[in-house]
């Protein structure tokens, strides 16, 4: 009797870059996926043209079947709203292009300096300021990255570098650890800042690799996540999330507010206290950017006050989020 040969089965683990890449683009197909009616209107096609769906399946996942108010489908999904052309709303309301020091690096705030590393988002958020900004040509490649290094290193007034973007978490580990080791060249900086919604829409992101990365510099580091609504966190990323605590990095949270996805004190209370229970802070409840295609997200000034003030009444001191603004101009994010 012969022996059979043992068959060689080779097993596919997928990487994140791979979840990355199998992203939802085609509106049809996700309203298909969440259960619902699949027939986009042409404004609605206009909209997915202009500024195209993206959303990782791990996200996806997190929404409610059936429901068309779904608080994380109203996030990413193009709708016919966002044609709209609104009074006031632009497309560079914090006034980006102004603030752009050298390429891809904004100065606007004393001591600290933002890194725009990336062009690329892991998701599409449709309330984003930075759905016309032309950040595909302007980030940090070649060039560019010597020119930011010596701005850096020029000024000793600068103690903090974020990296932001896009999202400075859709590049590779090798990627961010020559930028971290560049950074950590300059002496005057002592803190780094990472701006990111990957570990929340794409958990897979959080390799070892980027753990042991992040945790191994000379630097006091903290990791500001985005998120709006409760049901974005569960227990997948509240683990990949674990590993970055245990590294000493300080998790905190900003959320937009959000007409029908968050303006609303229960939404903001469940959230701030989930937040903690996954071991991160909440830092900010930024007003929306007043960004063309928005306008249908925006909470007005006294709503948002209300809702800070049901908050403090609710919640212990440090879980209420700061209630800010940004202005062109102004020397920092404005308190309302
Ligand atoms: C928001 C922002 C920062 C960070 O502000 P903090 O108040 O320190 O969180 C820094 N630089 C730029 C250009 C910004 O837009
Ligand atoms: S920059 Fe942030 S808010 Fe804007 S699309 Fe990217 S992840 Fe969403």
């Amino acid at each position: 009797m012969t022996q059979p040969k043992p068959t060689k089965k080779t097993i596919t683990i997928d990487t994140w870059q791979t979840h990355q890449a199998k992203a939802h683009h085609d509106p049809k197909k996700l309203l298909d996926t969440v259960g619902l009616p699949n027939e986009p209107s042409p404004a609605a096609e206009e909209a997915n043209h202009q500024f195209p769906l993206r959303a990782p399946q791990a996200f996806v996942n997190r929404i409610t079947q059936g429901d068309p108010n779904d608080p994380l489908l109203k996030q990413i999904l193009p709708t016919p709203e966002e044609m709209i052309k609104a009074e006031g709303f632009t497309t560079d309301p914090v006034d980006d292009k102004t603030a752009r020091t050298t390429q891809g690096l904004l100065h606007k705030y004393p001591g600290r300096v933002l890194l725009i590393t990336t062009g690329a988002c892991g998701i599409h958020c449709r309330y984003c300021f930075r759905r016309h900004y032309p950040y595909a040509d302007d980030h940090l490649q070649g060039e560019a990255w010597q020119q930011a290094l010596d701005y850096i290193a020029a000024d000793k007034t600068i103690h903090e570098v974020i990296l932001s973007g896009g999202d400075p978490l859709t590049l590779s580990d090798q990627r961010l650890n020559n930028l971290v080791h560049d950074l950590e060249t300059i002496e005057h900086i002592q803190r780094l800042r990472i701006h990111s919604r990957q570990p929340v829409v794409l958990p897979a992101r959080m390799t070892d690799e980027l753990v042991k990365l992040l945790g191994d510099t000379r630097f006091a580091t903290s990791l500001v996540l985005h998120v709006n609504h409760p049901n974005e966190l569960n227990d997948e990323v509240a683990i990949a999330l674990k590993p970055l605590r245990e590294a000493g990095i300080t998790l905190l949270n900003q959320s937009v507010l959000l007409r029908g996805i968050n303006d609303d004190a229960d939404v903001l209370s469940e959230l701030s206290e989930q937040l903690f229970q996954a071991g991160i802070l909440p830092y900010y409840l930024h007003q929306l950017d007043r960004v063309q295609g928005a306008a249908h997200f925006e909470v007005d000034d006294k709503h948002a006050l209300q809702l800070i003030k049901q908050l403090r009444t609710r919640l212990p001191g440090y879980l209420v989020p700061k209630l800010v603004r940004e202005v062109a101009g102004e020397a920092s994010k404005l308190p309302l």
